[in-house]
């Protein structure tokens, strides 16, 4: 009731002079009668440059994209910058090893549009998104929708989801291959444990046995672990998918992937749930073959064994093995993930919200996998524009287990972006409460990582005029 009359009440004489002193001396230089000519407009805009636009959203409007393209992070990341009439920034970033191209062919069909119609914005350009990298353009604009809507309307990210479930996120770190399994587990308790992480990935697969006798069949046509560019042409090894290499791993390389893994198993401990990937490149059987030769080590999954969308080969292994499978880091959009669900081939579910399709369509993945016992993981592999997209989607999806993080090793990572540090605090990451995603680009940091080929966010004007009639159906 109080709250009520004091709307009404009549102004005190301090709130008059106050009034009285706005008028004459801010506007005493305007002629308040005259036409709103140039000089007006200006002065107007100098009078209000610190009002805050937050206010605005109504009228917030996209004038500009821009990239800078980092590497090192650890792969390489383009940075999206998109600016508006109002001042307000927004962050996003095109997939690890993608091209800035597949953002900026965007930016003529996002030029004037307002960023807080995220959704709107989302389903005209999601037509130029695919699998894998080509999904990196419309998640990595998606993400600076969110950013700018979220700065807009004063709110992070994971409220405009509908809430959070959680206010850390745990990340799982992950750790490429090493030869010798006792400095695998020595570099895992050192680098990792040490640090407070609760969830490992490593990394082992074919590339271990191929130069020892005895331990594969069939690769010796593949120079497997070849590093030349050869090695993604077409016809080699790594272009050529998982069941037509043809290559099988006796019960001798059974043997010493076994020991291997359970080497670094003994050296973490029973008590860290402990993922692994990147077994390599063999069949549907063999891969069956792997799941239970390392199956007593109880490892949390078994990552891509073969490509994500061979849906009865995903249910063949997952039936046959106790060891939970899951995949999908390169799956763009819903209906993919829903297929695997449907089809109960994998019993998680790993997207990569850079490749997914943007938060949004990452929370309806989680959620639809959710309805189905379905837990989801998340890959993730950029910089920390990308990591806190990441971390408010997890924040918002009730069946999150753990967020992918390859940047541990990277000296300075974290120092890309300005925010509340650390970024992660023993293994979780805080989720920011600050406007929009929450972090700023830092400049003076990122510069450093700025790719040699590439310029500090030059201007993109080639990419201001739409050449193309975008309508996907007739
Ligand atoms: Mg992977």
């Amino acid at each position: 009731m109080k709250n009520i009359l004091d709307r009404f009440k009549l102004p005190t004489a301090a709130e008059n002079k106050r009034r009285d002193f706005l008028k004459n001396g801010l506007l005493g230089g305007l002629s308040l009668g005259m036409a709103f000519d140039g000089n007006v407009q200006k002065e107007m805009e100098f009078i209000t440059q610190k009002v805050k636009r937050e206010s605005k959203p109504s009228e917030l409007k996209i004038t500009d994209i821009r990239i800078a393209h980092l590497g090192g992070v650890p792969f390489n990341s383009p940075i999206i910058k998109i600016e508006t009439n109002q001042g307000l920034v927004g962050w996003g970033e095109v997939r690890d090893n993608a091209s800035p191209n597949y953002a900026l062919m965007l930016k003529s069909r996002l030029l004037g549009q307002n960023p807080c119609n995220v959704e709107k914005l989302f389903k005209e350009i999601k037509q130029f998104g695919n699998h894998g990298r080509a999904a990196g353009g419309v998640c990595g604009v998606e993400m600076a929708l969110w950013d700018l809507a979220g700065k807009a309307y004063n709110v992070p990210v994971y409220q405009m989801l509908g809430g959070k479930f959680r206010d850390e996120i745990r990340m799982y770190a992950d750790t490429p291959e090493i030869d010798d399994p006792n400095n695998f587990a020595k570099k895992l308790k050192e680098t990792r444990l040490d640090k407070g992480y609760t969830f490992l990935k490593m990394d082992f697969g074919i590339g271990l046995l191929a130069d020892k006798p005895g331990m594969l069949t069939g690769a010796n046509v593949w120079k497997l672990n070849q590093k030349d560019k050869k090695a993604k042409t077409v016809g080699s090894y790594n272009m050529t998918k998982h069941p037509f290499t043809r290559i099988q791993i006796t019960d001798k390389g059974l043997e010493y992937i076994a020991d291997y893994v359970g080497k670094i198993r003994a050296g973490v401990g029973p008590d860290i749930p402990m993922a692994a990937d990147h077994f390599g490149h063999f069949d549907v059987n063999t891969a069956i073959r792997l799941g239970k030769a390392v199956e007593k080590y109880q490892l949390a999954w078994l990552e891509d064994l073969v490509p994500w969308f061979y849906t009865d080969q995903w249910k063949q292994i997952s039936d046959a093995i106790e060891t939970p499978t899951l995949t999908g880091e390169d799956i763009y959009l819903k209906e993919e993930f829903i297929k695997l669900i449907d089809a109960k081939a994998v019993d998680m579910i790993h997207p990569d919200l850079a490749s997914s399709g943007g938060i949004l369509e990452t929370k309806k993945i989680g959620d639809y996998a959710e309805e189905h016992g379905i837990p989801m993981a998340m890959h993730f592999a950029g910089s920390p524009i990308s990591m806190m997209a990441n971390v408010h989607c997890a924040a918002a999806t009730e069946n999150f287990v753990a967020l992918e993080h390859h940047g541990v090793d990277v000296a300075g990572w974290e120092d890309i972006v300005t925010s509340d540090k650390p970024l992660v605090i023993n293994g979780f990451a805080p989720v920011p409460t600050k406007p929009g995603l929450g972090v700023e680009l830092n400049e003076e940091v990122a510069k450093k990582f700025l790719r040699k080929d590439s310029q500090w966010f030059a201007p993109t004007d080639q990419w201001n005029t739409k050449d193309s009639w975008d309508r996907d159906w007739s």
